[in-house]
């Protein structure tokens, strides 16, 4: 579709976007840990699931493994923010490994609601992507109570023990509309099912998908900077598809940005996943300017404050008080 642009090309930038409390964290503590013990420091994982951010910490000295296996023994080594299961830490403890966890809070408190629900012998449905980091840690913490609901589409199916018996919850970047539909699908099979404590869906993803609703309600394009494996990267795709966007593609660099995306668009909507560092998106507005989206304004629908002290391996060594 080649249409001219009626009008001036403007840009609308969602507020709150980029970095979370638990991101910002966790990034810290690597660049911190390797200032005070000096490179090689070990992570587990992607400490968040960034492309920019991963490869800019290898090259301070950061090394990036799978498995708690491939460290050298009494080595320091991270855990990313997406935390881990019981059973890995018992690995690192086995491995004389020096851990620091950097799980973000917010993923922790999810980890002691299944740790808790379990001990109370309930049924926990977990409801986030199998295969994620992050659900594979917190069903660590339920052991086999635990079964992953995927979609809305498997809470029609998913089998349990004792449905008078079975509390939710949920991973922590998911879609807050479709979690709650799964939540409805589930509740009709289970109209005892309790929920959790408190929100599992953190601050964080919730804020970010709320004002990418309100500038795609305005928007012929979406561009959401984010990684592939961000949840809430790719969880604001949709959301933007969702709520107006006629277009909405995610890139990690801006790059990616095809010159046909622009065809006919007079209003591009930008936004950026909870792990995407500010400059990524400062890089993707030059790119915009250039092809003639010079007129930027911010939609703001909340402010954020949150701030997380470093992991208190790290403070215990930083000399840090509190
Ligand atoms: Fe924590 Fe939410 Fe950020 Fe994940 S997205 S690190 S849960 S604040």
């Amino acid at each position: 579709e080649d249409r001219p642009v009626e009008g001036p090309k403007r840009v609308l930038l969602a507020a709150p976007r980029g970095y979370c409390a638990g991101v910002d964290r966790a990034v810290v503590a690597v660049e911190k840990a390797l200032e005070r013990y000096g490179a090689p420091v070990y992570v587990r994982k992607q400490i968040v699931h960034n492309k920019h951010v991963v490869s800019e910490l290898e090259a301070r000295g950061a090394i990036f493994v799978e498995e708690v296996d491939e460290v050298p023994e009494g080595s320091h080594l991270v855990f990313s923010a997406h935390g881990v299961s019981p059973m890995v830490k018992e690995a690192a403890a086995e491995r004389q490994l020096q851990a620091i966890d950097a799980t973000c809070p917010l993923v922790t408190k999810v980890h002691r609601e299944a740790t808790r629900f379990a001990k109370q012998n309930r049924e926990i449905l977990l409801i986030g992507h199998s295969g994620h980091e992050e659900v594979e840690g917190t069903a660590g913490h339920g052991g086999d109570r635990v079964t992953v609901v995927n979609s809305p589409e498997e809470a029609d199916t998913v089998v349990v023990e004792d449905p008078d018996n079975v509390v939710w919850l949920s991973q922590t970047t998911l879609s807050v509309d479709e979690t709650m539909e799964t939540v409805n699908r589930l509740r009709s099979r289970f109209p005892n099912l309790q929920n959790p404590p408190s929100d599992d869906i953190c601050y964080a993803t919730q804020n970010r998908q709320v004002a990418i609703k309100k500038v795609a309600a305005d928007a012929d394009l979406v561009i959401v900077v984010g990684s592939a494996n961000s949840s809430n990267s790719v969880r604001l795709v949709e959301v933007a598809l969702q709520h107006g966007a006629k277009a909405a593609y995610r890139i990690d660099y801006t790059d990616e940005i095809k010159q046909e995306w622009l065809d006919g668009v007079q209003t591009v909507g930008v936004t950026s996943g909870a792990s995407v560092p500010e400059v990524l998106v400062r890089q993707t507005l030059e790119t915009l300017a250039s092809a003639g989206y010079t007129d930027v304004s911010e939609v703001e629908t909340a402010t954020e404050d949150l701030m997380f002290s470093l992991p208190k391996e790290l403070r215990r060594d930083l000399g840090d008080c509190d």
